[in-house]
This record gives C-alpha cells, sequence and structure tokens, in this order.
C-alpha cells in the first residue's frame, strides 16, 4: 500500500486550516501549477504530477466527511478503484452500486470534484473559455529596477486565429453535424473495471460535445481557431520595484476561446546584485574604506551613490565599523514619492607599503603615546 500522504502539507496549510484557507490555498497552487501555464514541456511535466497532487488534496480536505476521514485514517482508506486516475485514494466517496446499465458522465462528476475555473485543461467546457494566464521572467540591471526603465520581453502565446476570426472555420465553409457522435455530442462506453462493468459517456472528442464540426477547416490554425505567435511585448518597468515582484498586464496573455477573455501576463522581475549596493526595501548599504589618517583626523570623504560619487564629511576619530546615513539618496518609493536612504559603514583603509620617510613619522607618533616601536620587525608588522 502506498504511503499515505500529507494533503495538507501538499496545500501548504495548517492542519485546523478554515474552507476558505484550503480555498485561497488551492486556487493559488492550482493557478500556478496549470500545465497550460508552463512554458516549455519539461515545466510542463513537473507541473502535471503537482497539479493532480493539488487536485487530490483539496478534493479530500474540502469534503467534510472525506476530511475527517483522511484526519483518521490518512489517504490510503479504500484505495480501489480509480487509483491514478486522479482519484487517488477516494473512490468510495461515488456509490457506485447499483450502477447496472445506468449512464453517468464520468467528467460531470470530475468536473463536480474539480471544480470550473480550468480553462482550457476541461474538455468539458463547451461555452467561452478565458485564455491561460502566461508567466515569465525579466532580467534588471540594479540601476533599472532602482529608476525605471522601458524593456522589451518576448513571449510566445495563443492568439486568436485572424484567418478565421477564431471560428475554425475556412472561410464560405458550412458547419455540419458531426459524424462521430451524429451530433449528440456524446459517445457512450462500456468499461470493465475490478468493480464490474458499466457505462460511461463520454464528451465527444470530435466536436467537443456541440454535436456540430466545421465542414472545411481553417487552413491556417487547422480548425482550432487559435494559433500560437511570438510577440515583443514592452514593458513599463516603474522605478524602485524589487527582484522577485511581478508586473501583470491584464489580457496578454493567451487567447480566450469561443469568445472567452484572455489571460494575464505576469512579468517577475530578476534583479541582478550592484558591486557595492546592498538593497533592503528602498535602503541601500555598502561599505566605504578610508584611510586610517583620514578616520583619525577628520574630513571629506567620497563616497559612492546610485549616480555617481559624492563628498561626505565625516568626524575627528571615527571608529572602522561606524555607519552613517545620508537621506534619499536610496531607492525612489514604488508608486510614492521620495526616496530611501543610503547607509555605508566605514572600514580602515590601513597602507600595505610605507616608504622610509612615512614609517619614520609613523614610529614617531606612536612614541608619543608612549608605545614601544621596535624597527627590526619590519616586514612583519610593518
Ligand atoms: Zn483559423
Ligand atoms: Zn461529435
Amino acid at each position: 500500500m502506498a504511503e499515505s500522504k500529507d494533503y495538507y502539507s501538499i496545500l501548504g496549510v495548517s492542519k485546523d486550516a478554515t474552507a476558505d484557507d484550503l480555498k485561497r490555498a488551492y486556487r493559488k497552487l492550482a493557478k500556478q501549477y496549470h500545465p497550460d501555464a508552463q512554458h516549455t514541456e519539461e515545466d510542463k511535466k513537473k507541473a502535471e504530477a503537482k497539479f493532480k497532487e493539488i487536485n487530490e488534496a483539496y478534493s479530500v480536505l474540502s469534503d467534510e466527511n472525506k476530511r475527517a476521514q483522511y484526519d483518521r485514517f490518512g489517504s490510503n482508506f479504500e484505495q480501489a478503484g480509480f487509483g491514478g486516475s486522479g482519484f487517488g485514494g477516494y473512490s468510495n466517496a461515488y456509490d457506485f452500486s447499483g450502477f447496472g446499465g445506468i449512464d453517468f458522465d464520468l467528467e460531470d462528476i470530475l468536473g463536480s470534484v474539480f471544480g470550473g475555473g480550468f480553462g482550457s485543461s476541461s474538455k468539458k467546457s463547451q461555452g467561452p473559455t478565458r485564455g491561460a494566464d502566461i508567466r515569465t521572467n525579466m532580467s534588471l540591471k540594479f540601476e533599472e529596477a532602482a529608476f525605471g526603465v522601458k524593456k522589451e520581453i518576448s513571449i510566445t502565446r495563443n492568439e486568436k486565429c485572424d484567418s478565421c476570426n477564431g471560428s475554425g472555420a475556412k472561410p464560405g465553409s458550412r458547419i455540419i453535424t458531426c459524424d462521430k457522435c451524429g451530433g449528440r455530442g456524446k459517445i457512450q462506453m462500456t468499461q470493465n473495471t475490478i468493480m464490474g462493468a458499466f457505462s460511461t459517456v463520454k464528451t465527444c472528442d470530435k466536436c467537443n460535445g456541440t454535436g456540430k464540426v466545421i465542414e472545411t477547416p481553417c487552413e491556417k490554425c487547422s480548425g482550432k481557431g487559435i494559433v500560437r505567435k511570438s510577440r515583443k511585448i514592452e514593458i513599463n518597468v516603474p522605478a524602485g520595484i524589487d527582484d522577485g515582484q511581478a508586473i501583470s498586464l491584464r489580457g496578454e496573455g493567451d487567447a480566450g476561446k469561443k469568445g472567452g477573455p484572455n489571460g494575464d501576463l505576469y512579468v517577475v522581475m530578476k534583479v541582478a546584485p550592484h558591486k557595492y549596493f546592498k538593497r533592503n526595501g528602498f535602503d541601500i548599504s555598502a561599505n566605504v574604506r578610508v584611510p586610517f589618517t583620514k578616520m583619525a583626523l577628520g574630513g571629506d570623504i567620497k563616497i559612492p551613490t546610485l549616480e555617481g560619487e559624492m563628498e561626505f564629511n565625516i568626524p575627528e576619530g571615527t571608529t572602522t565599523g561606524t555607519k552613517f546615513r545620508v537621506k534619499d539618496q536610496g531607492i525612489p518609493i514604488l508608486n510614492g514619492k521620495g526616496r530611501g536612504n543610503l547607509e555605508f559603514t566605514v572600514d580602515v583603509d590601513v597602507p600595505k607599503k610605507l616608504t622610509d620617510k612615512q614609517r619614520e613619522i609613523l614610529i614617531e607618533f606612536a612614541k608619543t603615546f608612549g608605545e614601544e616601536v621596535n624597527p627590526k620587525k619590519r616586514g612583519i608588522f610593518w
């Protein structure tokens, strides 16, 4: 028997999650791992497995009885029947007794288990379907994220075929009755299972349940009404955006089907690190090396800013590790006014090589503090 699955951790919720918590977690994950939202075959495979797992977890936990049963016995209760079909271990949730000859629509059950809103993955949906969202990354330099930039990205998406205007029919072609299902839109099948033979009714795959097919399909889209297109889209990146944040463009995802709305495009920012600066919210920080004489005497030093160098006055007797703050030299506030601050930490810069003259002066200097200085140790300490 398979190891019991932790449905709670699959959905990333605690054991006392409410129905709302579950729904929220499920929606988020289902969107993220929806196979149609993936853009490489590899991602798609991984996402499909995860997607199944998420659906299984949610369909159990969202049902009070099943959840109670799961909490007591784990996921392995009654693992008969539909193993592997995404039904996991809760086939007993449906009453298959007395099935003799009664037709039932397997997809109706799947539909009610998995809920609507799954867009194009559900063959059942014969009406308008919203297109899938597209998620893509954009690389930004540190300064581009700080000050904003206009940049193009390339995506490949489903678009409505302009040759047939999305209908899938060759212009002038007729709509005729589907020959596979005789116009009923459904096909009856008999299946033998360990629980006996029963009939299922499947949606006709030729007409997608509509009972009608196009006599001559559009040549450009092979009758699908949708074509894959590569597009360059200009993104207006606002000043102040940070690594991991996304810009959403409504309606720029995959085209909807049968008049359904388009999906959205999510562009996730990948911001490169900076040579000097670390970012924390809208503040930035850096280390600045300062000659030890300057730290002792105080005075103007040069510090890096996002827009070049600036002078900054440090007081006499500054010690290494001291932090200074320069107001309004940080990152511009995203969608707001003003800027964060720049904080820098001074590190003492000790010269590695001294001239004889410099060494003499330093020895004299040290003596004023009563320090013992042994010039023979030159090369080790100096
Ligand atoms: Zn077409
Ligand atoms: Zn048909």
